[in-house]
Formats: C-alpha cells, sequence, structure tokens
C-alpha cells in the first residue's frame, strides 16, 4: 500500500462510520442520538445493499450461542430492543415463534441441550414439545420432538434500515452514497480518511463497519499492525423460495450445523415461504448466483421435516454471504470488536466477524460501540 499523503486542512467531521448496512446505521444513529456529529460513507448507491438485504429476517432468540460471548449478549439485548423499536414505529414485524425439530430420535438429546444453552444466555421462554405436541402446532411438520422458541420473529429489514436512517437524519447525521472508503492514516487528534472520488475527511472516531469488506478497509488503515486484520472467509448461504403456500405458520428449524443454522423454512410478512440457507464457501464477496443444481439437497434436507414439499416446488432464489473470519474447518467465531485498546490506533473501531445474529443484534450493537468510544472527546 502507498503511504497517503497527510493532508493540512481537511474537512473535519467528529464520527465517521463506514458502511450503511443495518449495523453501520444502528452505530451511526446511536451516536448521533448521544450527541456526535456523524457522516456515514457508503461505497454503493445506496443504504442496505449488502448482506443486510441477503438474510433471513428473523429476529433471533439467542439460543445458539456461547454463554456470555458478544453474540449471545447483544442478541438477546437487541432482540429486546428491535421488538420495541419495531412497535414504536410502526416497522413491520411478526413474534410467531418458531420450532426447532428433531428429525431423528438421536437428536433429541441435542434440543436439550440448546434449551440449557438459550437459558444460560436468558432466554427462559422455550418448551420442550413431544412429537404429538408439536404436530398439533404444525400438522404437516415430520419430528421426534420439537423445542417451541415462542420470541422468535421476523422484520421487514428494508423499513427497519429506513428508520434508522431517518433518525440518524433526524439528530443531524448523514449518509453519503458513492463514496468507498479507499485509505486511511492516523494524523495527531484523528484519523484522515480518503474516498475513491480523492475527498480528504478527518474524524476523531471512525466505525468499520463494511460487513463483507471490513478486514479490507482495515487493512487499509495505515499503521493498523496486520496481525490485528483477520482473514475474511466467506460462506455463500443460498435460498430457495417455495411455489405456493406453505402449511406452516411458525418458522421450523432443523437442529443446527457447523458454520450455520441447517436449511430452515422462513415465512416473510407476506406469508411466502423460502428455505435456506446452506453453507457454500465460496472465493469472493461477489459470488451471489444461485446454482438451480443445489435445490437437490434442498429437497432432502426439508422433506426430513416436511415430507410432502412436493418435486418441483422450490424455486432458486437469492443469496448471501456470511462475514466470516475463520476458516472452514475451523469451529465458529465470536464478533469481533476491535477497538484501540486492541490495535493502538486512537478513535478507530473495527467490526469484524458481524454474521447472524447481526440483524437482531445492531440495536445492541449501536450501544455497544457508543460505549467503547464514550471516553473520547
Ligand atoms: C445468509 C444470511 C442469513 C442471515 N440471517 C440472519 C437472520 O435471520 N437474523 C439475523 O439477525 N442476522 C442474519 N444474518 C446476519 C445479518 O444479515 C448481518 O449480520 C448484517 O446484515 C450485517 O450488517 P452490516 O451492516 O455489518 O453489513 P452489510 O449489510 O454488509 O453492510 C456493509 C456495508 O458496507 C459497505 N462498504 C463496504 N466496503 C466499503 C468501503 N470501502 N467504503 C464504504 N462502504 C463500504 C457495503 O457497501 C455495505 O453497504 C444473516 C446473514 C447471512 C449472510
Amino acid at each position: 500500500m502507498t503511504t497517503p499523503p497527510i493532508v493540512s486542512n481537511p474537512e473535519q467531521v467528529e464520527c465517521v462510520v463506514i458502511g450503511a448496512g443495518v449495523v453501520g446505521l444502528a452505530v451511526a444513529r446511536a451516536l448521533a442520538l448521544a450527541g456526535r456529529e456523524v457522516l456515514v460513507l457508503e461505497a454503493a448507491n445506496a443504504i442496505g445493499t449488502g448482506t443486510s438485504s441477503r438474510n433471513s429476517e428473523v429476529i433471533h432468540a439467542g439460543i445458539y450461542y456461547t454463554p456470555g460471548s458478544l453474540k449471545a449478549r447483544l442478541c438477546v439485548q437487541g432482540k429486546q430492543a428491535l421488538y420495541a423499536y419495531c412497535a414504536e414505529r410502526g416497522i413491520g414485524h411478526r413474534r410467531c415463534g418458531k420450532l426447532l425439530v428433531a428429525a431423528h430420535l438421536d437428536q433429541l438429546a441435542q434440543l436439550q441441550g440448546i434449551v440449557e444453552k438459550g437459558r444460560h444466555n436468558g432466554v427462559d421462554d422455550l418448551v420442550m414439545l413431544s412429537q404429538t405436541e408439536a404436530q398439533a402446532m404444525e400438522p404437516a411438520l415430520r419430528c421426534e420432538g420439537a423445542v417451541f422458541s415462542p420470541s422468535t420473529g421476523i422484520v421487514d429489514s428494508h423499513a427497519l434500515m429506513i428508520s434508522l436512517q431517518g433518525d440518524l437524519e433526524n439528530a443531524g447525521g448523514m449518509v453519503v452514497l458513492n463514496s468507498a472508503l479507499e485509505r486511511a492514516v492516523g494524523v495527531p487528534g484523528g484519523v484522515q480518511l480518503f474516498t475513491q472520488d480523492g475527498t480528504c475527511l478527518q474524524a476523531n472516531m471512525v466505525v468499520n463497519a463494511a460487513g463483507l469488506h471490513a478486514p479490507a478497509v482495515a487493512a487499509r488503515l495505515q499503521g493498523l499492525a496486520a496481525h490485528h486484520v483477520p482473514q475474511a472467509y466467506f460462506a455463500k448461504g443460498n435460498y430457495f423460495t417455495l411455489a405456493g403456500r406453505a402449511p406452516f405458520s411458525h418458522l421450523i428449524y432443523p437442529v443446527p450445523q457447523a458454520a450455520g443454522l441447517g436449511v430452515h423454512l422462513t415465512l416473510d410478512l407476506g406469508g411466502q415461504a423460502k428455505f435456506g440457507p446452506d453453507v457454500q464457501w465460496v472465493e469472493s464477496a461477489d459470488d451471489l448466483v444461485v446454482d438451480p443444481a443445489r435445490g437437490d439437497a434442498f429437497y432432502a434436507e426439508v422433506r426430513q421435516y416436511w415430507p410432502e414439499l412436493a418435486d418441483g416446488a422450490l424455486i432458486p432464489g437469492y443469496a448471501g454471504i456470511r462475514p466470516k473470519i475463520h476458516a472452514p474447518d475451523a469451529p465458529a467465531c465470536d464478533f469481533l470488536i476491535q477497538g484501540p485498546a486492541t490495535h493502538g490506533v486512537a478513535g478507530w473501531v473495527n467490526l469484524f466477524g458481524i454474521e447472524s445474529p447481526g440483524l437482531t443484534s445492531a440495536l445492541a450493537l449501536g450501544d455497544y460501540v457508543v460505549a467503547q468510544l464514550a471516553a473520547i472527546k
């Protein structure tokens, strides 16, 4: 990387957030509500065109994550904050609940473990159901038993992002589109940021919320030691939509798999069902085309809990990519939120590995980052 020149009279702004996905917007909103002057730099020509518009739109309960982890804490806090925020602002959402199903008898013990983990995380409304009880709730379901999670729901993620942007702007902040951050350099009293069109800004605080590109953005900050920048890995999740109506009113999840939650059934607010996401490790963050051939594996997985799924009913849908910071064969990582205390660059915070439950956790992530930056004047 060439060394960026230091500009003598750059435009000054107190805080810059890089990336206008749901997390960047939530962080920017929280900073603005805390009285900070905030500018969001977004590379694309609209907000929320990255992973934030390519997910399941599920408000997760907080069941699966290691107790005490950021994922566990921020998911549970974020879920409560999100339900309250959606209700207050009239953002489309539904607390529809989900069934986590054991397709085989030997998965029942796993379900019990998940209930215990959920309780450790403060999710104390989980109910173990027998086969009969689960099938009474969802007659088309085949399972040996299930866990019912009443606090799982769905949200209109686009309406959420528009509302976050509105709050940001009402508090004096701004989103600047078509403004990819190209390089950055720490200077006394802040960081100078250079966008692709040659603009230079100087900020006291910078939050790197660039999602899949957060490691690449961090690597462009002169002065940040390379060992603080994790290797980015991309785990694509493909979805297939269902032709016709699904005979389910709850979300249906199998027991989780290594890098994802298993091919599950989710509903959108209009009642349209989709299945996914699967896990396909890819080389590029732009590899978003769904290969229809992957449908074969979907039929097999879905029929484990819905045997009546008809041939030809699955239609290739869309794909999203998980911003992983661990290799395919390594255990899953927690969210990695890295501030000056870790990497030594004053005023700079990196948000790495903000995969699921990032949407659910967004409001809590905003508060967390504000607290991290509270000491900076
Ligand atoms: C398949 C899948 C399913 C998921 N399902 C769920 C779910 O049901 N529930 C849930 O809670 N979470 C879910 N998630 C996770 C959730 O979608 C993400 O955690 C969340 O959307 C991340 O938001 P973000 O703002 O960090 O990233 P993004 O939405 O990717 O936003 C990053 C932004 O940064 C911009 N950017 C990148 N580089 C630059 C640059 N150099 N300069 C300026 N801007 C830049 C991008 O254009 C983009 O707009 C899922 C994720 C995937 C992949």
